[in-house]
């Protein structure tokens, strides 16, 4: 796994502050523009801009993912709703 260090933001959705990404397909890789971001607390579905902020993705850049990357997504979705740990918007603050 690999972590990169990303500006300090907001999730649009639930608040959480983040300031890092790490990978979940390719081992090693990068977040690059265009690429997807999850958010950890939420997984609410956003896409990196060009200096790795993330803003929200549309509804269809959402539809146009491959079936891959929407399965994941559900995943993602699973995981966090049975995960043991609560909100961590609470321990964020303002980006
Ligand atoms: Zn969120």
């Amino acid at each position: 796994m690999r972590t990169t260090r990303t500006p300090p933001q907001m999730c649009p959705s639930c608040g959480y502050v983040f300031d890092a990404a790490t990978e979940a397909i390719e081992a090693k890789a990068k977040p690059k523009p265009g690429d997807v971001a999850l958010c950890l607390n939420c997984i609410n579905v956003g896409i990196y801009n060009a200096d790795l902020s993330v803003r929200p993705a549309t509804e269809a850049e959402i539809a146009a993912f491959d079936a891959g990357t929407k399965k994941l997504i559900g995943q993602a979705r699973i995981a966090r709703a049975s995960a043991p740990f609560g909100n961590l918007a609470r321990r964020g603050g303002r980006a």
